[in-house]
């Protein structure tokens, strides 16, 4: 029971009742236009938290609440705005992290996103035989396709490179030891830790090596009958410099070969395409970790890719087959989105000089840095009108990152609009653009909100003006 403090008792007696919140305009009006019963749901919660918080506020607090009618009603109709409103929508991304893995990493290609809409107006071939009429094996959708992109036998997908990961690891090596050098067990986020995903694997850990150097000889050394696998991983968000060493994926495979062991690298991002061609840093590709001999191969669909999540899994087709038949393949499988997406992602490096054109993070790296900045100016010069007198903009130069851990410590030189409000903090600038429709996603440097144009998408400049306007206003 509540003490019989007299001004939480008033608090109490004055709390609008649930008819008179239902009545008011702004609910009203909502409650028309959605579903009742879930508005009438959200109403009611959001009275029974003020409830509660009168309860339980400390006597100190108790003077500084409010249970005003319209301020009640207010907040309810904002809440209940938000609940109907899409959870999950379209995002302008402005932060200048083309990789952004908050913002659903990679765009996917007007390729991509027709082939999942085509497939899903009814009912889909995903893992039918149309010879025989019988079941079939899903994982066919791409694996030509990535035979031939890859060099590799064989290739299967799965939901995400960390279940292709496990995945690997618990085909090939559970219960035995798993050699890998110190200087590659990395933390990738969201607790992917190489020594973790070993355990959870079923696998144990041989770490060899220092931090800075491994030698081949340290992974020869480390050979016990008790081996199952030498593991390579990309170390993809970091990069070590000064005296360090790591042994050639050549030179690990050799002695797989020479020793009977199989040898799996976990690329990470993994690309296609050599990114030198267009004067960048170049991330490694995965033909060149099938060519120099690793027998699985295992990278991300919705990294440098630019696809779908999916964890993709290259290599001979003895283990890929050993892999399909591991029953955690059906807990990690994907569904018929993945497949069509990744399906038309694949097919646009049949034709790897119209990429740029066409695969959109592509398009992101390449676009010359002058046409970028026209793209800035074309910014500010329509959101002038919205921001006078309340923001200052100015056009200068950037750095775009690839995020996801593609090409750590590089950056791309990019153009960016300055917004520095007059009134507001840029934190608070910040937060309105993404709390506006649609979200915006910027960044702050300099006590400035930046707009970096490189991951914007050309044409979305008269939206984003729009949306700065209505975020200082
Ligand atoms: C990103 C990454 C992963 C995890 O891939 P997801 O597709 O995010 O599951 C695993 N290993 C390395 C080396 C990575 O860079």
């Amino acid at each position: 029971m509540a003490d019989q403090h007299p001004l939480r008792q008033q608090l109490l007696a004055r709390l609008p009742g649930m008819p008179a919140l239902l009545n008011h305009p702004e609910v009203k009006a909502l409650r028309e236009a959605h579903p009742t019963l879930f508005v009438n749901d959200l109403v009611r919660r959001e009275l029974e938290a003020m409830r509660q918080a009168i309860l339980e506020a400390p006597e100190e607090r108790l003077a500084g609440m409010d249970v005003d009618l319209e301020r009640l009603a207010l907040r309810a109709a904002d809440l209940a705005r938000r609940a109907v409103a899409p959870s999950l929508g379209r995002a302008v991304n402005a932060a200048g992290v083309i990789l952004h893995t908050a913002l659903g990493r990679a765009p996917l290609a007007a390729a991509a996103r027709e082939a999942v809409n085509l497939a899903l107006q009814g009912y889909t071939t995903l893992a039918i035989n149309r010879d025989t009429g019988r079941r079939g094996d899903r994982h066919l959708h791409t694996d030509r396709l990535l035979a031939h992109l890859t060099g590799a036998e064989a290739g299967i997908v799965v939901n995400n490179n960390a279940a292709a990961t496990m995945l690997i690891l618990n085909t090939l090596a559970a219960g035995r030891e798993v050699i890998v050098s110190r200087g590659q067990l990395v933390e990738i986020g969201g607790a992917f830790r190489i020594p973790d995903v070993m355990a959870r694997s079923g696998c144990k850990l041989v770490e060899v090596g220092t931090t800075n150097r491994t030698h081949l000889h340290d992974y020869e050394n480390a050979i016990t009958e008790n081996t199952a696998l030498l593991l390579r991983v990309h170390t993809s968000n970091y990069r070590m410099i000064g005296f360090t060493g790591e042994v050639p994926l050549a030179d690990l495979a050799e002695l797989g070969r020479r020793r009977g062991l199989p040898v799996m690298d976990d690329l990470g991002s993994g690309a296609l395409v050599d990114l030198s061609a267009w004067g960048l840093p170049k991330e490694p590709l995965v033909q060149e970790s099938v060519r120099d001999g690793a027998d699985v191969v295992c990278f991300s669909g919705d990294k440098m890719l630019g696809g779908p999540q999916g964890g993709i899994i290259v290599g001979k087709r003895a283990l890929i087959e050993r892999i399909k038949k591991n029953p955690l393949t059906r807990a990690l499988r994907c569904d018929k989105m993945t497949y069509s997406a990744l399906e038309a992602t694949l097919k646009l490096y049949l034709d790897p000089e119209k990429l740029p054109q066409v695969h959109p993070v592509l398009r992101m790296i390449t676009e010359e840095p002058a046409s970028v900045r026209r793209r800035a100016q074309t910014l500010k010069r329509l959101a002038a009108p919205g921001c006078a007198g309340r923001a200052d903009l100015a056009v200068t130069p950037g750095e775009t990152e690839m995020g996801s851990g593609s090409l750590p410590g590089k950056v791309i030189p990019s153009y960016v609009v300055q917004v520095r409000p007059r009134t507001l903090s840029p934190d608070d600038l910040g937060q309105r653009l993404r709390r506006g429709d649609p979200p915006v996603f910027s960044r702050i440097e300099d006590e400035a909100v930046v707009l970096d144009l490189r991951t914007v998408f050309p044409g979305e400049e008269r939206v984003l003006a729009a949306c700065l306007a209505a975020a200082l206003g």
